[in-house]
């Protein structure tokens, strides 16, 4: 018998300015739609996950795609990772420079590698060759983001601060004050399948090269049918190192509910290592988690019978 699909999408988890929550929602909302229309013309869950995540990273609202953060060096960084839950096999680029949508480079991968990752120059050289066209970084920067650079590094630099995170700079650069607007999304298609995506510029004033959660497999994202989908936002180095996603989707494999399990990995971060963010899950049978433990994050999701939009969810 057909599963009834789901879709759930997020678009960041930070303490987002009244001034800035209509765009979030719409892009939302907007990501949810582009998904649900593959998912309700009986697409797999893989393909709702990839269009839904190309929206927000096309939107200038989002740490995805063009709009990102940029690193020290002023330029934009991006990290992704696309996981299918029926076959285990993924895709992810990191640290990527020349791409508008890395998710699709993520899913090229997926699709037609036999490998997992591929950074930087390599997995541009990869997009090339898969009919992937190239764009320039100047492409991906808009004036906002440069703006934010600029008085960040002045602060920085006023106060004489180093921006490492174990400094006060570098807590308050991570503090949920500070934007977290990493994109992702969750699916389950007619034939019960699930997925999930993720897509990110990381964090500002990152150091070259960094490499956050967003792109790694049980971190930023996570999909396997006998377990759960997920995709985390947030400060990605604690959220690494708790390896949040799979953390959260073998509590599922233990028979919890999606709602409580988005919770607990929420208070485990809070507990074992004072991170902060946001988590969207969903199992086989369409329940789905969403929770946070900063004051907003965007999300949106729809099934058959029901669809909802908001910036704050603790509690389904
Ligand atoms: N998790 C992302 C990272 O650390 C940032 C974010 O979610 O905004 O790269």
């Amino acid at each position: 018998m057909p599963t009834d699909p789901v879709l759930v999408v997020h678009g960041g988890a930070w303490a987002m300015p009244d001034d800035m929550v209509e765009a979030h929602i719409q892009g939302a909302r907007n990501a949810l739609q582009a998904g649900w229309r593959v998912l309700d013309g009986g697409g797999s869950a893989l393909d709702a996950v990839e269009e839904a995540v190309v929206i927000m990273e096309d939107d200038d609202t989002f740490d995805a795609g063009r709009g990102s953060f940029l690193n020290r060096e002023g330029r934009v960084q991006l990290d992704a990772l696309i996981m299918d839950g029926a076959t285990l096999r993924a895709g992810g680029v990191g640290c990527v420079e020349h791409l508008l949508n890395p998710v699709r480079a993520a899913r090229k991968i997926l699709s037609e590698s036999p490998h997992v990752y591929f950074v930087g120059e390599g997995a541009e050289k990869f997009a090339a060759e898969h009919g992937i066209p190239l764009c320039k970084n100047e492409d991906l920067i808009i004036p906002r983001e440069m703006e934010r650079l600029r008085k960040y590094q002045q602060e920085i630099a006023r106060a004489g601060r180093s921006d490492d995170s174990s400094s006060q700079a570098g807590k308050e650069l991570f503090a949920p004050e500070i934007s977290h607007d990493t994109v992702g999304a969750v699916g389950l298609d007619r034939d019960g399948n699930i997925a999930a995506a993720t897509s990110t510029g990381g964090t500002l004033n990152k150091a070259p090269g960094r490499l956050g959660d967003s792109s790694l497999i049980g971190c930023g994202c996570y999909a396997d049918n006998l377990s759960a989908a997920a995709s985390t936002t947030g400060w990605g180095e604690p959220i690494m190192k708790l390896v949040l996603a799979k953390w959260t989707a073998d509590r599922i494999a233990a028979g919890n509910l999606p709602e409580w399990a988005a919770q607990e990995a929420m208070n485990h971060l809070k507990q074992r290592l004072d991170g902060h963010g946001g988590i969207i899950v969903l199992n086989r049978d369409g329940q789905i988690g969403i929770a946070h433990n900063t004051p907003r994050m965007a999300w949106a999701y729809r099934t058959v019978k029901k669809q909802e939009a908001g910036i704050e969810r603790n509690a389904l």
